[in-house]
């Protein structure tokens, strides 16, 4: 069979689950838009997401369950973002968004925006309604020629905080 380039390139590009950039695109995008950011004096900030005890709700409504639950968590998340803001699901059950012009305090309410999104979602599944929290964490390039690398690390520790303090929060401190 022969794919049209297009198709072939969605293939490379896309997690077919949640529809969504996948890792290495979601990098590759997130870095083109971080280099430009900061050529033109720019801030931007990064959200590193990842859902609440997703092990017990794979547990509890089994791997289609939490399946189902990835893909329309993933579109509410979508839902709470502008058009220009770069999405990608880059790991199991971790998604990352990059901002351009956005800084950390607006970081933190549009994290706040899916956060809140996140909690009142119900993925309705046979007979069960499906409820899943997220943690969030932030961070900001401060305009800084700054690598993607640390910028998504300094987000992680954020993230790593959010979970630390009960999970179902959004983490901003910027160190
Ligand atoms: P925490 O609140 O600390 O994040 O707890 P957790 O259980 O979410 O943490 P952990 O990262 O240890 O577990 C993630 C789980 O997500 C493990 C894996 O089985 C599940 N997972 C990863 N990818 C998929 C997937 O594509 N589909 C389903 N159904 N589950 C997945
Ligand atoms: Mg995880
Ligand atoms: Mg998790």
């Amino acid at each position: 069979m022969k794919l049209a380039s297009q198709e072939l390139f969605k293939l490379a590009t896309t997690d077919s689950l949640t529809d969504s950039h996948n890792r290495r695109y979601f990098l590759e995008m997130a870095n083109i838009e971080l280099q430009r950011s900061a050529r033109s004096g720019d801030d931007c900030s990064i959200l590193m997401i990842d859902l609440d005890h997703f092990k017990s709700l794979n547990d509890n409504f089994g791997h289609q369950g939490g399946d189902l639950t990835l893909a329309q968590s993933a579109k509410t998340i979508k839902d709470s973002l502008r058009p220009y803001d770069i999405f990608g699901r880059i790991g199991g059950e971790e998604f990352a968004v990059l901002l351009p012009n956005t800084d950390l305090n607006s970081a933190f309410d549009i994290g706040q925006r899916i956060r809140s999104a996140i909690e009142e979602q119900t993925v309705d599944y046979l007979t069960h309604k499906i409820r899943i929290t997220a943690s969030i964490g932030a961070a900001n390039s401060n305009e800084n020629e700054l690598s993607l690398e640390l910028l998504m690390s300094r987000a992680d520790k954020n993230l790593y905080r959010a979970k630390n303090q009960g999970r179902n929060k959004v983490v901003a401190e910027s160190e």
